[in-house]
């Protein structure tokens, strides 16, 4: 709030002001990538992405079906053909032993999505793309902060997106960031989120005056939004730390329940360092999940689950294409449960949730 009120003294509470560059700062930093570009939403840096690589009608990029809409639709828009492929059963990601197998002439890129801010297993996937000469775009909204193999989620693909919605790790409300990792698409990503014109270049005075250059539109957010996330960013170690501790909490408190199998936990590889963004469970099979969240809301416990697979939307079933029968994706959203999280989670609550949980699956 603070800084709310020094952008409004700043006399510039439209975008790209001074808190607009400590954030892209930060994220570059924090990252490695070549430029970070704040955006409206991870969705408008989605956007972006597919406009940068010129997406065009006909083209097939490569998604999961367990993922949120905008994954797809970015691309959708361009008119391309999002081709949904299985995810593994472990980190619930895109399953990169099935990419191979979906590429046709058409496919100009992978889109990987970090559940739950657990990597994708980026090396193999970045082989891929090489091979077949495909861009990655990596969906990384729910990845700040994450790694894989030490290297910060958002920055190992040729673009990638976070998400900085109220239900994320950090957040300013509505709003995101691309991360642009190739210097050559540096420029264009600049001109294409100011309106197609070069406005970022005149301020810098590397011109005398901006024109239109380019397809584009306006996907750069306002300083208030900006001030908003620079606090939430100076505290960015701090939040991520406190929700890995809740995530523990939870994955030491349910590993009796594992053991008894009626419940899995997440499963983390070793090459995947994770930012706690999300504590979930998959029930077993043979559980009913609506009876227990049912339970678990008439005990004052809001969990929910998601993703409806794309695959089987109506969307997904009108614009895309399923590659194979996405069984695992089919199956295992069947059976997911999002545990309350939230930073301030106390761990008598914790505590409560597992009860309560306990009680229900061994009805
Ligand atoms: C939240 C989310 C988005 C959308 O982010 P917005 O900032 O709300 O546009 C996209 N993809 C995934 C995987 C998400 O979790």
């Amino acid at each position: 709030m603070v800084y709310a009120a020094e952008a409004q003294r700043n006399h510039h509470l439209s975008g790209d002001g001074a808190f607009t560059k400590r954030c892209h700062q930060w994220i570059e930093e924090r990252t490695g990538c070549a430029r970070a570009l704040l955006t409206h939403s991870c969705t408008s840096a989605l956007d972006m992405a597919a406009l940068l690589l010129d997406i065009k009608s006909g083209d097939e990029v490569i998604v999961p079906s367990y993922t949120f809409v905008s994954t797809a639709n970015a691309f959708v828009l361009r008119g391309a053909v999002p081709v949904f492929v299985d995810i593994r059963e472990d980190t619930l990601n895109l399953d990169e032993k099935l990419i191979e197998d979906a590429i046709t002439t058409r496919t100009r890129a992978i889109v990987p999505v970090h559940y739950a801010g657990v990597s994708c297993e980026m090396d193999s996937m970045m082989a891929i793309a090489g091979r077949h000469d495909l861009k990655v775009v990596e969906d990384a909204a729910q990845g700040i902060m994450a790694g894989y193999k030490n290297r910060a989620l958002g920055a190992i693909g040729d673009l990638g997106s976070f998400s900085f919605h109220e239900t994320k790790n950090i957040i300013s409300g509505e709003g995101g960031s691309l991360l642009v990792r190739d210097a050559e698409l540096v420029q264009r990503a600049e001109i294409m989120r100011e309106k197609g014109t070069d406005r970022g270049r005149f301020f810098r005075g590397e011109v005398d005056k901006y024109t239109w250059q380019d397809v584009g539109s306006s996907f750069l957010p306002n300083e208030i939004t900006a001030a908003f996330l620079w606090a939430q960013l100076e505290e960015a170690q701090q939040i991520t730390s406190e929700r890995m501790a809740i995530w523990r909490r939870y994955h030491q408190m349910l590993e009796p329940l594992e053991r008894q199998g009626l419940l899995r936990r997440p499963i983390v590889p070793a090459d995947c360092q994770h930012n706690g963004h999300m504590y979930y469970v998959l029930l077993a099979p043979e559980i009913d999940r609506q009876q227990v969240l049912n339970g678990l809301k008439q005990n004052g416990i809001g969990a929910v689950f998601h993703y409806v697979p794309l695959h089987s939307s109506p969307g997904g079933r009108r614009y895309g294409r399923a590659h194979g029968e996405l069984a695992l994706t089919t199956s295992l959203s069947q059976r997911l449960v999002r545990l309350p999280m939230w930073f301030g989670l106390s761990e008598s609550q914790q505590a409560r949730v597992c009860e309560v949980l306990t009680a229900l699956l061994k009805k």
